[in-house]
């Protein structure tokens, strides 16, 4: 065996992914989550395994186990979940890091935070590099999960320097793959579903604001290099994303394309504080880690059309 591993938002659509290749690789998993976003669905067909563990469990509450990695992904992701209760997102990303930390500290092991390029709100600085402060509205309706997520990273930085606790930070960039919420509301599914039943494709502005869209599998790989870099200076944070950028716009025509949809593309409000422009420089990962991205997006995009299809 080789680590005992606890993943946090495990049942998630990315902690899925990372729990499946861990074990893959021949650790023993737990997966916590409190079926918030995520399902047991999503982690089913690893329940037979012996080395996995799935485990009912808020991480606002502490959590104790014996365990030599830890991964804390636990947090809703999507605008639509993470706005739908606001102060519970900033209590999972603020009092879950305490409580992740704190368990990393009594068992002295290293623990990954899948930060966001969220922390760099609407950015000023394009592509954007791990150096840029941000540009983050504290009051608007974005900011429990963008500034939560950034006092997460101060928390983990603290621990470090004060504690010498082995912290390792991730930047995500938009990531889609199978096993995204349906209904999530971000914008790969949002899309894909609208496309698939031929229904309106729902383009928010003019559809000229930019993301840069990795496929999962990538994250997972960024995910574990970082864990296991064994410098543990190296804390990062590392930015982990795909360069290639996309309009919003060209995003839904491919969709439209891809899936032989009817759909129409219709426009509708921009929300509040929706960044315009979003890509990664990854030079980082790509000197530490040896990381870059291999999925290019109609190939994750074909993917992750099979997936939502065999919803329908
Ligand atoms: P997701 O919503 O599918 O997964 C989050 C998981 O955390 C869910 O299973 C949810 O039930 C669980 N969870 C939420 N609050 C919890 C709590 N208090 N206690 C225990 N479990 C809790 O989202 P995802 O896309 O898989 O994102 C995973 C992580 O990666 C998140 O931390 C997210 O902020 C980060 N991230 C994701 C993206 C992306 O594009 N997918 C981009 C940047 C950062
Ligand atoms: N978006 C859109 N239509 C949708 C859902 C999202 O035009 O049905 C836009 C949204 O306004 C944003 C981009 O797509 O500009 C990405 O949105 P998502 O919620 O996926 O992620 P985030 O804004 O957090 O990057």
């Amino acid at each position: 065996m080789k680590n005992k591993i606890l993943v946090t938002g495990g049942a998630g659509f990315v902690g899925s992914h990372l729990c499946e290749r861990l074990l893959k690789e021949g650790n023993e998993v737990i997966a916590v989550d409190n079926f918030f976003t995520g399902s047991k669905d999503n982690v089913l067909h690893l329940l037979d395994n012996p080395y996995f563990e799935l485990v009912r469990h808020d991480i606002t509450m502490p959590f104790f186990a014996e365990i030599d990695q830890i991964y804390n992904l636990a947090c809703p992701a999507s605008p639509v979940h993470y706005q739908y209760n606001a102060i519970k997102t900033v209590k999972t990303s603020v009092m879950g890091a305490i409580n992740m930390l704190g368990l990393a500290k009594r068992k002295n092991a290293t623990i990954l935070q899948a930060s966001t390029s969220e922390v760099y709100g609407d950015p000023k600085i394009h592509p954007q590099p791990e150096s840029y402060w941000g540009h983050v509205n504290p009051i608007g309706i974005r900011s429990c999960y963008d500034e939560g997520k950034r006092v997460a990273e101060t928390l983990f930085v603290n621990y470090h320097t004060q504690n010498n606790v082995k912290i390792k930070i991730i930047r995500i960039f938009n990531t889609y793959g199978p096993r995204m919420h349906p209904n999530d509301g971000r914008v790969v599914s949002n899309f894909i579903m609208q496309a698939l039943r031929n229904k309106d494709i729902t383009v928010y502005g003019e559809g000229n604001q930019t993301r840069s869209f990795q496929y999962v599998d990538d994250l997972v790989e960024g995910m574990i290099r970082m864990v296991n870099n064994t410098d543990d200076s190296f804390t990062g944070p590392v930015n982990i994303g795909n360069l290639g950028e996309f309009t919003i716009l060209q995003l839904a025509e491919k969709i439209i394309e891809l899936t032989n949809s009817k759909s129409k593309i219709v426009y509708q409000p921009l929300p509040q504080d929706d960044p315009m422009q979003r890509q990664p420089d990854i030079s980082l990962a790509k000197e530490k880690l040896n990381w870059t991205p291999k999925v290019p997006l109609n190939e994750g995009l074909i993917k992750t059309i099979a997936y939502f299809k065999s919803l329908i």
